[in-house]
């Protein structure tokens, strides 16, 4: 690649040029370093002036959730406007699949519709008769069933809410809609994808995630989508192919998740190989602070302190089990009383023989730390997997439910990088959207997406935020001397831009696009069919 800028890493100077021989990064320069190195048979690409940057890492997302959902019927508002539009991707669905196979569709918003209201039972039942239709609103917690979808899940007007949820009803009987926990009265009958459908989501998704520009990821929760037949729907689709960006598998660890049958399945720390490989361990310990169950000790303005998962003393038994065995810790924790609970357990969990020194145990999300956690966590080497887009997405939520001051010091990223830490920037999709210039632009200026500033003095600049999307994400997979930056000897991948990240505005960096992405110096995603 000639002709360029090349982003190299932070603090290191921009090169012209970068060379690629086999799946490793052999020289970095000029381009007349370059053109003296290529033989005959060298295949050239002309960057024209175009920014390369190391691939981007995803640290903390949920690949297989969104390959599934992605599966389903695209109901969001960016393709869906009118009632019949909606519709009409029913009939479309129902003509596709045989009679009596569920129909799942995602993110209709009523507000945007022209009809301002959800399809009713009627006309949901009208558009597919023999199919049990479920959609849900783009919030997730509200949803619309038809009436084969009540009939197969058994519900009738006499049903009762079940507790933390309802369902609709009017003087005729349900309605058809579904709140929160109600939600389960009809997923349950929806049969487990099949290993072919969970190859498909992970073929799906890992093509999507190229397109943006995305080289590498961590599944943040295996065994969230099918229990233990994730991991055998990865290692298929590593073996066809299929997966086309790297992967460290964090396994959910919580009693009910899958660490105990993966570990007698003997998968360990470190196993798998450098597109696939099996690190950490995921536990809960709290909730969100949109939904205000993220536990804190200083109350919600609607009152309530959020929820910790466990008590102190089944949350230290598990770290220490995992510790123990050799998993990477990535635990949830958003409030501080969470990353409290969570720091002391980590420092529980070590023993002389095996200390927190080296193990970068990082709690995901550790949105609403007080500084003493920060010093803390910085003396014990404990790191940070931060979403800079939540404050874009979230923030207002953020500014309802904690009030401006406590607000504008969530996720503070400048704070981080200062003290010491490799905060690695990430998306928590399907919770977030994967952009990943939107996450870009807001670590610049941690806008909302009203254009609220959360906090100035925690904006970081477009060269710091790129390391946090690359070189961070990497640190925090133990690959940071393979990937990560863009140097003699490291694997070539390699994302190129459609604008100069490091020359535009910051608002002008959503908006940019992936051109070109090698991953082990194979193309994964030619946006304009420029070298195919
Ligand atoms: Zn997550």
């Amino acid at each position: 690649m000639t002709g360029g800028k090349i982003f190299r890493g932070l603090g290191l100077p921009l090169a012209e040029a970068v060379a690629i021989s086999g799946t490793r990064i052999v020289a970095v320069g000029s381009d007349a370093l370059m053109f003296e190195l290529a033989g005959p048979a060298t295949r050239r690409i002309d960057l024209g002036g175009r920014l390369a940057v190391p691939g981007f890492n995803d640290a903390h997302q949920h690949p297989l959730p969104l390959g599934l959902m992605m599966g389903q019927v695209n109901l969001r508002p960016e393709y869906v406007r009118t009632l019949d539009q909606l519709l009409e991707a029913i009939r479309a669905e129902a003509r596709r699949l045989p009679p009596g196979q569920w129909i799942q569709g995602r993110g209709y918003d009523d507000s945007v519709l022209d009809v301002e209201r959800p399809p009713t039972l009627d006309e949901l039942s009208a558009a597919a008769p023999d199919h049990p239709v479920i959609i849900f609103r783009l919030c997730g917690h509200v949803g619309m069933a038809n009436r084969a979808a009540l009939a197969v899940a058994g519900l009738t007007a006499e049903t009762p809410d079940p507790e933390g949820g309802a369902l609709g009803r009017d003087a005729s009987g349900l309605t058809g809609l579904i709140q929160e926990r109600a939600k389960q009265l009809l997923t349950k009958h929806i049969p487990r994808p099949t290993t072919t459908e969970l190859v498909e989501a992970v073929d799906r998704v890992s093509s999507f995630l190229n397109s943006q520009g995305y080289t590498a990821v961590m599944d943040a929760g295996i065994g969230f989508a099918d229990g233990m037949e994730d991991i055998t729907a990865y290692r298929a689709a590593r073996d066809s192919g299929a997966l086309s960006v790297r992967l460290w598998g964090c396994l959910f660890g919580n009693p009910e998740g899958i660490a105990d049958a993966a570990w007698e399945a003997g998968v360990r720390p470190g196993s798998g190989c450098e597109m696939l490989r099996f690190g950490a361990m995921k536990v809960f310990a709290d909730g969100s602070a949109g939904g205000r169950t993220a536990a804190m000790t200083e109350p919600y303005l609607q009152g309530g302190h959020g929820l910790l998962c466990f008590d102190d003393a089944q949350m230290h038994g598990l770290l220490a089990k995992y510790h123990a065995q050799g998993w990477q810790l990535a635990i949830h924790a958003i409030g501080d009383a969470g990353i409290a609970q969570v720091i002391a357990g980590m420092r529980k969990a070590a023993t002389p023989e095996q200390p927190l020194a080296g193990r970068r145990h990082r709690i995901e999300h550790c949105g609403f730390l007080t500084p003493a956690q920060m010093a803390e966590m910085a003396t014990f080497g404990i790191e940070v997997v931060p979403q800079p887009i939540f404050l874009y997405e979230s923030g207002e939520t953020y500014i309802t439910n904690v009030g401006r001051a406590r607000a504008e010091r969530s996720y503070p990223m400048a704070s981080w990088l200062r003290e010491g830490f490799h905060p690695a920037a990430s998306s928590d999709a399907p919770v977030s959207t994967t952009d990943p210039f939107l996450n870009l632009q807001t670590m610049v200026t941690r806008r909302t997406f009203r254009g609220t500033v959360m906090g100035g003095d925690e904006t970081i600049d477009i060269a710091q935020a790129l390391h946090c999307l690359t070189y961070n994400g990497a640190h925090s997979q133990f690959s940071e001397h393979r990937r990560g930056r863009i140097l003699p000897g490291m694997d070539a991948d390699i994302t190129v831009l459609s604008r100069d990240l490091l020359s535009i505005p910051a608002e002008d960096i959503a908006g940019t696009q992936a051109d070109l992405v090698l991953l082990d110096g194979r193309i994964v995603h030619d946006r304009q069919g420029e070298v195919s």
